[in-house]
C-alpha cells in the first residue's frame, strides 16, 4: 500500500531484441526488460554498475577500491551521459562567489553550467601538454594550505579539467603534470573533476594513467561516458568517486531524473556483457584508430590550405583541432558571417573562453563526421575567407 509505482500490467513492452551492425542479434534478458520498464535503483542497474566498476578496476586500478575509510571508497553512479554528472557535481560543490579552478580554454558545456552559479573562475592556463601546474600554483599562492581546513576561507575547492583529447584543444595532460597537479590538490585539499570523455580516444598507447588511478585520498570525481564509443543518444555515462560525494549526487538524481533510462541501461548492459571488457576495449581501439585517421586527414588539409594563415598543435586524441588565426583579431564575425555565407562552419574560439565577449583568435574544427574530401574543401574555403579578410 505504500509504493507509488504504476501497475506494470499496462506497460506494453515484453521483449527487446537488438540487431547490431555486424548482423549479430542479442535478446535482452526478459527479467531485465521487466525491471527496465519499472522505476529502478537511482544509482543505476546493479549489473551495469558492476560491469563498469570492474572496467574501472581493470583500466585505472583506483587505490580508493582498497581504502579503509568508507566515505572515501570508490562508488559509482550511472548518469545521463557525463554532462549530467558534471552538472550535478558543480551544482553540489559551487556557490555564488566561490573560487573555482577551470582549465582554459575549456568545454563550453562546463561554462554553461557554471555561469548561472556565478562563481569566480580562476582560469588555469594550458598548452599542448594540458593544464600547467605553475598556473594552478600561481592562483593558489593567495592562500595557505591550512586555509583549506577553514570552512570560511575562499580557497578553491574544485579543479575541473579535460585531460585527454581536450575539447576544444585536442591536447593531452601528461603523467608528469598529473602527478604535480595531484600533489598541489593534496596540499590545498582540492577536489579534481576529471572530465574524460575522450579517454578511450587517445591516439597512442599505453593510455596516460588517469587521476583516478593515483587517487589515494578520495579527491577525484571521474566522469566517463559511453557517448563517444557506443551511442550518444542512449545518454549513459558514469561518475566514479568517493562514496560521500557520490551519495550527494545520488540524492540529487533521486529528486531530478530519478534514474537513467532503464531501457538504455539494459540495452547497453546486454551489449557490454556480450563484448566483455576485452571486447569493449578492442572496440574502443577501433574507434580511436578511425579518429586518428580522421585527424591525419584534417591536418593534411590544414597543411595544404592554411600554412602561413593558421597555427595548430597536433591533437593527441579526441575529435578536435584548435586553430589560431594569428592575423585575425576575432574569429566570431569571420565564422558567423563570412564562413556561413560560404557554407562552411567552425566554432569560434570565444565559445570556450571564460569571457566570451573578448575577441578571440582561435576556432575549433571537428573531424569526427567529415570526409577527407570535405575537410579539404572546408579548409580551402577557410583559407579563401581569411585571405579576403586580410585584403580589407
Ligand atoms: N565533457 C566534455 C569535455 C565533452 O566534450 C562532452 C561532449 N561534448 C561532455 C562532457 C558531455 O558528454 P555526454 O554527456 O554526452 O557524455
Amino acid at each position: 500500500m505504500a509504493g507509488a509505482w504504476p501497475n506494470p500490467e499496462f506497460f506494453l513492452i515484453k521483449d527487446i531484441s537488438l540487431t547490431l551492425k555486424d548482423g549479430s542479434k542479442l535478446d535482452v534478458d526478459r527479467s531485465l526488460v521487466t525491471r527496465a520498464m519499472q522505476y529502478s535503483s537511482t544509482s543505476g542497474f546493479p549489473e551495469l554498475i558492476k560491469w563498469v566498476k570492474d572496467l574501472q578496476e581493470k583500466v585505472h586500478k583506483p587505490p580508493t577500491l582498497e581504502i579503509t575509510d568508507e566515505n572515501k571508497q570508490l562508488d559509482i553512479i550511472i548518469t545521463n551521459g557525463s554532462q549530467d554528472g558534471i552538472c550535478k557535481t558543480l551544482e553540489a560543490c559551487v556557490s555564488a562567489g566561490d573560487n573555482v579552478l577551470i582549465e582554459v580554454p575549456t568545454y563550453a558545456g562546463t561554462l554553461a553550467i557554471l555561469n548561472p552559479l556565478k562563481p569566480k573562475i580562476l582560469p588555469v592556463e594550458s598548452d599542448k601538454d594540458g593544464i600547467i601546474p605553475g598556473s594552478i600554483r600561481r592562483h593558489l599562492s593567495k592562500w595557505n594550505p591550512e586555509d583549506s581546513q577553514n570552512p570560511k576561507s575562499s580557497i578553491p575547492k574544485i579543479l575541473h579539467c579535460v585531460p585527454n583529447g581536450g575539447n576544444p584543444t585536442g591536447s593531452q595532460l601528461t603523467w608528469e603534470r598529473k602527478k604535480a597537479i595531484y600533489k598541489l590538490c593534496q596540499d590545498y585539499d582540492i577536489i579534481i573533476m576529471e572530465d574524460d570523455p575522450y579517454f578511450y580516444l587517445q591516439f597512442s598507447k599505453p593510455y596516460v594513467p588517469s587521476f583516478l588511478s593515483m587517487d589515494v585520498d578520495g579527491r577525484v570525481m571521474r566522469f566517463d561516458t559511453f557517448t563517444k564509443v557506443m551511442s550518444s543518444g542512449m545518454r549513459i555515462g558514469c561518475l566514479s568517486g568517493p562514496r560521500a560525494l557520490v551519495n550527494k549526487i545520488i540524492q540529487h538524481q533521486q529528486v531530478s531524473a530519478v534514474h537513467s533510462s532503464g531501457l538504455s541501461q539494459v540495452a547497453l548492459f546486454t551489449i557490454l556483457q556480450e563484448m566483455g571488457h576485452t571486447g569493449f576495449l578492442q572496440h574502443c581501439d577501433k574507434v580511436a584508430d578511425f579518429y586518428k585517421r580522421q585527424r591525419d586527414a584534417c591536418l593534411a588539409a590544414a597543411n595544404k590550405h592554411l600554412s602561413g594563415l593558421a597555427e595548430w598543435v597536433e591533437p593527441s586524441g579526441g575529435m578536435f583541432v584548435w586553430l589560431k588565426l594569428p592575423q585575425i583579431k576575432d574569429t566570431y564575425k569571420l565564422i558567423w558571417e563570412k564562413a556561413r555565407e560560404k557554407e562552411v562552419l567552425f566554432v569560434p574560439g570565444n565559445a570556450f573562453m571564460i569571457d566570451s565577449s573578448v575577441p578571440c583568435q582561435y576556432l575549433r574544427s571537428a573531424y569526427s563526421l567529415v570526409s577527407a574530401e570535405d575537410m579539404d574543401k572546408a579548409f580551402e574555403r577557410l583559407s579563401a575567407i581569411i585571405k579576403e579578410e586580410l585584403k580589407q
